[in-house]
């Protein structure tokens, strides 16, 4: 639909076609600038309302908006609730027969769509571009808004080869106004977005990551499933909740195990036959209190906004990951709580995993790092909320409501054995990853240490009363605490920071958080 005054505004077009009478934090700056004509890079959290962002523009500019999107059944949901709404929108991708698709093209052609959504490996066909060449030369292309923006990202895992061949897109149609919105990016991917997408000189808008009423509680595994049964039993006897596995088998044999314990749970993942999983989601959308045990296939696209926790059972494979299954607890803005188990065996796992895949080195190093980061947050012993948003960039007071600022964890001091590790750092050249920075420390004299000189340097076995665990543990916690830096161009190799300062000179401590055998080694001896 168009809209008619003469000027339309952008709140006009909000109250009048979407039916909301604010926009929500930048939502109006964004509108105004796309609306203008001019780039954006639009970071925001799921749920945060990214869709206004283009769909308003697209009625205040004249033409037709294609907006690029990977999942075929948002994409059929957008469009739903728009022609709903009295937009004339639509979308092409493989779910379409030969027919409807035509129709579709039609329509186009003829100018008369508000709103495409389009699969990225539609639009690169050469047939779909010479339609759009079309509109470009009748001065009916509106913008081009490109969704899940991450999917560009080689080191991510939502890659999709197809999005690397948007960058034609300003080099074919470069008066076109484009805007790339995600919710995941991490500042290395934000850069790799906007590089790929040529995208360098967009305005960038980049909300909040904050969601203050999730909670977020990481215990260390000790009998998993009971911690977990206990978990919902105490908190959440009868709300809607979603519980993540890593692998298929699990997810079953959970789901069987808490409806033996009586709550009412069900499985889901990719292997399940498509009606049983469609059939699975309608349940845990339309009735209350359903817990769904799943795979990350679960989740994507889904708003049903009171889940009331999401707990985990295995480490996610990243902190993006982490954040993004978690943030579909407490959609409706009430309490809701992240809930995680992890043990230092799940890192050994995945850590074999990345090792033993086929990926390339530097694929694996970035893996590894990644990994790093998130075992950094599930061993923090401040503010779990901090770390999290520090990862997305952002600064934040301690946030009052996650285990850590309730419950201050008991740690050990581990300022010796940081400042040992950072002049090992310096010592060495910031050359060097933390495996052969631990075999320094610990005095070991394998063939790298020899080769570089290293046994004869003063940092050289002055940390052999630390096994390499807890060396692993130190240079982790350096890395999320950012006294030191890595650098993955040059394998992974550590330097120092200026945070690392104030520890050097002797006027910061490092604690740790005190991990279970050693809690439980104190406590007997306590007793003893
Ligand atoms: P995202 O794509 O960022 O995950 P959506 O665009 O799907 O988020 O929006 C999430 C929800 O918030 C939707 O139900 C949407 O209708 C609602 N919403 C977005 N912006 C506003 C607004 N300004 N006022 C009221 N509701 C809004
Ligand atoms: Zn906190």
């Amino acid at each position: 639909m168009r809209v008619i005054s003469p000027t339309p505004s952008a709140l006009h077009v909000l109250e009048h076609v979407f039916g909301y009478s604010a926009f929500r934090g930048e939502q109006q700056a964004i509108v105004e600038h796309v609306a203008a004509g001019g780039d954006a890079l639009v970071l925001m959290p799921t749920g945060g309302g990214k869709s206004l962002c283009y769909q308003v523009p697209a009625l205040l500019r004249s033409g037709t908006a294609i907006v690029v999107s990977p999942l075929i059944a948002l994409m059929h949901d957008q469009v739903s609730a728009l022609v709903e709404a009295g937009v004339k929108a639509a979308f092409l991708n493989s779910s379409l027969d030969a027919e409807s698709a035509r129709a579709v093209e039609r329509a186009l052609y003829g100018g008369e769509l508000d709103l495409l959504y389009v699969a990225p490996e539609r639009l690169m066909t050469p047939r779909f571009l010479d339609q759009l060449d079309h509109l470009r030369d009748t001065g009916r292309l509106a913008l081009f808004a490109i969704d899940e923006a991450h999917c560009v990202s080689q080191w991510g895992h939502d890659f999709r080869p197809e999005y690397l061949q948007l960058s034609i897109l300003p080099e074919r149609y470069p008066a076109i106004p484009r805007i790339a919105l995600t919710a995941t990016a991490d500042r290395l991917t934000r850069e790799e977005i906007a590089g790929r997408l040529n995208l360098q000189d967009a305005r960038r808008f980049i909300a909040s990551f904050d969601r203050p009423n999730i909670r977020y509680t990481i215990v260390e595994k000790d009998d998993p499933r009971r911690q977990l049964l206990h978990f919902i039993r105490e908190e959440y006897p009868s709300e809607a909740g979603i519980v993540y596995c890593l692998s298929r088998r699990k997810v079953e044999e959970t789901a069987a195990w808490l409806q033996e314990q009586g709550l009412n749970a069900l499985p889901y993942h990719a292997g399940l036959a498509q009606d049983v999983r469609a059939a699975h989601q309608t349940r845990f959308l339309r009735e209350d209190g359903l817990i769904m045990v799943a795979t990350i296939a679960f989740g994507m696209g889904i708003d049903k906004p009171d889940v009331r926790f999401v707990a985990h059972l295995d480490l996610p494979r990243s902190i993006e990951g982490y954040y993004q299954e978690t943030g579909r607890a407490g959609r409706d803005g009430l309490p809701a709580q992240a809930w995680m188990a992890w043990g230092a065996q799940d890192v050994v796992q995945q850590r074999r995993m990345i090792d033993e895949s086929e990926a390339s080195e530097e694929f694996k190093r970035l893996a590894r790092n990644r990994l790093d980061v998130l075992v950094g947050l599930v061993e923090a012993t401040t503010c779990r909320r901090q770390h999290l948003l520090a990862y997305f960039g952002e600064e934040a007071p301690p946030c009052g409501n996650c285990d850590n600022c309730l419950h201050p964890p008991q740690t050990w001091d581990a300022t010796e054995a940081a400042r040992k590790a950072l002049s090992c750092v310096y010592r060495t050249g910031q050359r060097y990853g933390a495996g052969h920075l631990i075999d320094v420390l610990r005095g070991e004299t394998t063939d790298k240490v020899l080769e570089r000189g290293h046994e004869r340097i003063s940092t050289f076995g002055i940390g052999s009363e630390l096994d390499e665990k807890r060396w692993r543990t130190v240079f982790r916690q350096l890395v999320a605490r950012e006294l030191v830096a890595v650098d993955h161009e040059r394998y992974n190799a550590l330097r120092l920071t200026d945070a690392a300062r104030p520890l050097l000179r002797g006027e910061a401590g490092f604690h740790l958080r005190l991990e279970r055998e050693r809690s439980r080694g104190r406590a007997k001896r306590r007793s003893a």
